[in-house]
């Protein structure tokens, strides 16, 4: 299947946007993000993790998830009084850099801690073992960020000449997972809204190359997202945010170091909303906690002078939270 991950149709929007409604209420939380790495193998220009390197301390973030904070992480999810409908094992890294990564999703899946367990990655390292095994281990998606078919725009935008090596790793992904029951392989391309000079032809080369693989199966999916600009971006071409982002209501997100945010795309963790270590913060804490509730309301309020990490970030979701704020701000 091709799908437009920011174009859904009004149908399904409406019924996210009622089941999020539905978990604000309840005071549950939908998705975790959990960083396996920090480091990453590629410096792509539209990542402002790599493009900013220097003013988000991405040199001095280069880690590894040790496995006693993974298990912290997971006795601390088991804790909760909600159960997370998905778990994403990547955030800023690569999160194949990790070695014991299908240990982690093995581990979270033996424990049932969600129904989804998601991986996001640039494909590079995606070796026929190792996506067997990722698969084994219990992965119900694997995402490949491809965004350019052509070598030389690949490297100008990547930084490194691995496109040959990804496209080998997508073409073995396809041909194991073309009857596979309860997996999904999905190639991701992002459309260019002009911001960090990707060409607008990229999407139609990827969707157009991959189209049979995606009518085959319905395990296998391109997915179109939009380009936008980062948490913190300073962006003066960027018009500022006006409308209130989804993202604080349904995610948590911790980094290799313990480091929990509301939103995935905080580079520099300027949402932070606790930490987890001994004796310190617990994730329901965290969850339940002012400084996210303090955050909720100042996105609700869209008071981006007061946030802003957010003012320049031009992320959509799929619900527009704008009609909704009275609602929410009754249900927090
Ligand atoms: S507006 Fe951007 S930075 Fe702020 S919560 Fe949403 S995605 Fe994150």
């Amino acid at each position: 299947m091709i799908r437009n991950a920011h174009y859904l149709d009004e149908s399904k929007r409406e019924a996210w946007t009622r089941y999020l409604l539905g978990e604000i209420r309840e005071k549950r939380l939908v998705s975790l993000y959990v960083e396996p790495a920090s480091a990453c193998n590629l410096a792509c220009r539209f990542c402002d993790f790599h493009f900013r390197a220097h003013e988000v301390g991405f040199a001095k973030r280069k880690r590894l998830m040790s496995m006693s904070m993974f298990e912290n992480v997971v006795q601390q999810v088991r804790e909760l009084p909600f159960r997370f409908s998905s778990i994403h094992f990547y955030l800023h890294g690569e999160p194949l850099l990790h070695p014991r990564l299908a240990e982690m999703i093995s581990m979270a899946r033996r424990l049932n801690l969600a129904d989804f367990y998601k991986i996001l990655t640039n494909g590079t390292l995606l070796d026929p073992s190792r996506f067997v095994l990722l698969v084994e281990s219990g992965a119900t998606s694997i995402t490949v960020s491809l965004d350019t078919m052509d070598g030389e725009r690949y490297s100008k935008f990547k930084g490194k000449d691995l496109l040959p090596l990804v496209m080998q790793n997508i073409a073995y992904a396809i041909h194991a997972t073309k009857n596979h029951k309860d997996f999904e392989l999905i190639i991701k391309c992002t459309r260019s809204h002009d911001i960090y000079g990707l060409q607008q032809d990229e999407v139609e080369e990827i969707v157009s190359y991959f189209s049979d693989a995606a009518a085959e199966s319905s395990n296998i999916h391109v997915e179109i997202r939009d380009e936008f600009s980062w948490a913190g971006s300073d962006r003066q071409d960027v018009a500022p945010r006006t409308r209130p982002c989804e993202l604080p209501f349904y995610q948590l997100v911790i980094s290799c170091e313990g480091v929990v945010s509301a939103c995935c795309n905080d580079i520099n963790y300027g949402l932070e909303i606790g930490r987890l270590s001994p004796g310190g913060d617990t994730l329901n804490s965290i969850a339940h906690g002012e400084r996210l509730q303090r955050l909720r309301r100042l996105v609700l309020a869209r008071d981006f002078d007061s946030l802003a990490i957010c003012k320049y970030c031009s992320f959509t979701g799929i619900s527009d939270l704008f009609d909704h704020t009275c609602e929410i701000a009754d249900l927090i």
